[in-house]
């Protein structure tokens, strides 16, 4: 039996090795000259491989896209397969305090080594260079024409990834399946114009970040950056809310709430007692509520207070105008830039048309499909790649035990 793998990432390398056996030929089909090429750059080069191990339920829900579908692919490979595969084969496994996993090498470059020595070890084959322009399905199975020729075999596993644009899923066109079209995820939000840019550098460790006109609000870290907002908030944002920014071309207004732990009455009550309690310290060399000092100033500012005011001179109109301030700081959004760290599209093949029990293709039964090029996608903290270990491995495995 002759398989074909499209795509030399992490998902076609782990749905090759998982596809390997007895009387069957597997070849990875790769377009460029590189293998696992965002492998070797992701996490900074240190490879965030996947995330501390969690419930099924907790783990899909770090899934704008494919929540459900997962949740019947971690079934059968999860969180615990990927530390169990990985440190049996020689690779230690580290976990950080948010979660995230790494290699304790520190380096892609031993998770590379690792999926390539199995790929030897199995036999599996790899043709370099070799993009597939068309897939045509046949009576006894496909047709993969190439710059190098055509290729003709009984199953396929497509493993292609995500794409920036439609263009990308051209190839998949003879195979009838439905395509949501790739829009970005996982970005930052610019703010031209907005002062807040000049205090780029601070951070608030637990803010909450919400979209206005939206239910869309996340909590966490918030960055400014000499652009505008970023950090693990605006990131969850800008995930979940893929479509909703990407039909308003972009333009919003953040709503931020510098500490999540506190609410508009706690502020104001809070504000209240420290004014009763220390009425001749000055208001813009004390910061409350976890705020760094320069971001305190600036909200003072914003409030009006003058730098001479102590807390027992504070009016109840600049009082109520800090703890807006403090609640609900109004920023306007107007475009985005690329998380670089790690950057997904969502969008690709729709879930509905594959079964989550092999990520077989509903239409084509010797058709399977891994990773990226599915429209499910995860935020930052090695939700991905442990999406393409988990459809990667199920494809490997269907596409192995069906018979023809
Ligand atoms: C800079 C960066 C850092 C990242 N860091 C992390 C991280 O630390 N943790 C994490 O979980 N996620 C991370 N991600 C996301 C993660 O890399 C992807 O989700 C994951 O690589 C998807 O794997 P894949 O195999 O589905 O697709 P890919 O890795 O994109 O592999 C698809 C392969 O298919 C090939 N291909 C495409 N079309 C064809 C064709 N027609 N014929 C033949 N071959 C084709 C492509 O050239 C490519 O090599 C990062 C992403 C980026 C860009």
């Amino acid at each position: 039996m002759k398989v074909a793998v499209i795509g030399g990432g992490a998902a076609g390398y782990f749905a090759a090795i998982h596809t390997s056996g007895l009387g069957i030929e597997v070849t990875i089909f790769e377009k460029t000259p590189k293998l696992l090429s965002k492998v070797k750059v992701s996490g900074g080069g240190r490879c965030n491989v996947t995330h501390r191990p969690m419930e099924v339920s907790k783990l899909i829900k770090n899934y704008p896209r494919g929540e459900k579908f997962l949740k019947r692919v971690f079934q059968h490979f999860s969180v615990p397969d990927t530390f169990d595969w990985f440190q049996s084969r020689g690779v230690e496994l580290k976990i950080e305090a948010d979660g995230r996993v790494f290699p304790t090498s520190d380096s892609s470059q031993s998770i590379i080594d690792c999926l390539q020595r199995e790929a030897e070890k199995l036999k599996v084959k790899i043709q370099l260079s070799t993009g597939i322009k068309e897939l045509n399905p046949t009576e006894k199975g496909f047709e993969l024409i190439t710059e190098k020729g055509v290729f003709r075999v009984d199953k396929v596993i497509i493993a292609s990834g995500g794409q920036a644009k439609s263009d990308g899923y051209h190839f998949l066109k003879s195979l009838n399946h439905r395509i949501n079209d790739p829009i970005p995820s996982l970005f930052t939000f610019n703010t031209p114009g907005e002062p807040i840019r000049e205090l780029m550098g601070i951070a608030v460790p637990d803010g909450l970040v919400k979209i206005e006109g939206t239910k869309l609000n996340y909590r966490g870290p918030v960055l400014v950056t000499h652009w505008g907002i970023s950090g693990p908030a605006v990131l969850k944002l800008s995930a979940f809310g893929a479509d909703w920014l990407h039909e308003h071309q972009y333009q919003a207004r953040a709503i931020i709430n510098w500490n999540a732990g506190f609410g508009e009455n706690d502020y104001l009550e809070h504000l209240t007692n420290y004014t009763k309690a220390h009425p001749n310290r000055k208001i813009h060399s004390h910061s409350l509520f976890d705020v760094p000092s320069r971001l305190w100033e600036h909200l003072c500012e914003k409030a009006e207070i003058e730098e001479t005011v102590l807390f027992g001179n504070l009016t109840k109109k600049s009082l109520n105008k800090l703890v807006q301030n403090l609640f609900c700081y109004i920023l306007a959004v107007s475009g985005k830039t690329t998380f670089k760290e790690e950057f997904v599209t969502a969008g690709g093949i729709a879930l509905d048309e594959v079964d989550p029990e092999s990520m077989r293709s509903k239409y084509h039964p010797n058709l399977y499909f891994a990773g990226e090029v599915l429209n499910l996608d995860g935020i930052t903290g090695g939700f991905n790649f442990q999406a393409a270990w988990s459809t990667g491995f199920l494809a490997g495995k269907s596409a192995k035990a069906s018979k023809l």
